[in-house]
């Protein structure tokens, strides 16, 4: 194969695009968990379990999870989360990456917008390259929105932030699609994509259905794979 490619081009067949989750991968545990056992609302274990056994959406469960906050917890729950929350190795590199070699950039999660936000506010990624979950706390309890719901041709229907309808806006014959993610709101993502990076259950989730994977610990390694055409080394 030809390659004049330039050294502001890599070497991917079609023109990457990221998709990056946010809880448990930009961050290096989930957010969304530290919370519920920080706080540990009666009743959050066993949404919990009904998710991860499937017996329960994951948009519903979500908001079952969030509802057992009253909203006058908003602040206290949201600093919890700013000072405990660790931003992942790299990431800001990763994105720099991005900037040099124009390849767009998405967060796509499952998590909410009132401590999503505030967290990646220090590194200018632009408000409609970020797809999460919205809030309302105007009510008694927390009320989760969802701005960004399932289009028809979501295998799940009820995802939340639905991380498959945003990938099929960037059509495989036109685009390289990369999902960088860790857990249960990757999967279905997963079985789309071109090129999964993987960590925790996504990777054994990848290895199970036998889908094109290559496991990180940091951004670092990511751009590495990148810079190869996200051919594994
Ligand atoms: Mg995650
Ligand atoms: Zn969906």
């Amino acid at each position: 194969m030809s390659n004049d490619n330039t050294n502001s081009k890599v070497a991917f067949p079609r023109p990457p695009v990221l998709f990056c989750d946010f809880d448990g991968t930009i961050t290096l545990s989930d957010n969304i968990v530290a919370v519920m056992k920080h706080f540990n609302p009666p009743g959050w274990e066993t949404i919990v379990s009904d998710i991860v056994g499937g017996r329960k959406s994951l948009q519903v469960g979500v908001g079952e999870m969030f509802a057992l906050f009253p909203s006058s917890m908003k602040q206290e729950v949201t600093d919890y989360i700013l000072t405990t929350a660790g931003i992942r190795a790299g990431f800001p590199e990763l994105l720099q990456w991005c900037k040099d070699h124009d390849v767009p950039f998405y967060v796509t999660s499952g998590g909410i917008d009132f401590f999503i936000e505030p967290l990646l506010a220090p590194f200018g990624i632009p408000a409609d390259h970020i797809y999460c979950n919205g809030s309302d706390f105007s009510g008694d309890g927390i009320r989760i929105t969802w701005p960004h719901e399932c289009d028809d041709e979501c295998a799940n229907g009820a995802c939340g932030m639905c991380k498959t309808t945003v990938i099929r806006r960037f059509p495989r014959d036109e685009y390289f699609r990369i999902l960088i993610g860790d857990s249960i709101t990757d999967f279905e993502g997963a079985k789309l994509v071109d090129l999964v990076f993987s960590r925790s259950h996504l990777t054994d989730r990848c290895i199970e259905l036998g889908l094109p994977h290559i496991p990180f610990d940091t951004f670092h390694d990511i751009i590495r794979h990148l810079e190869q055409g996200g051919i594994s080394s």
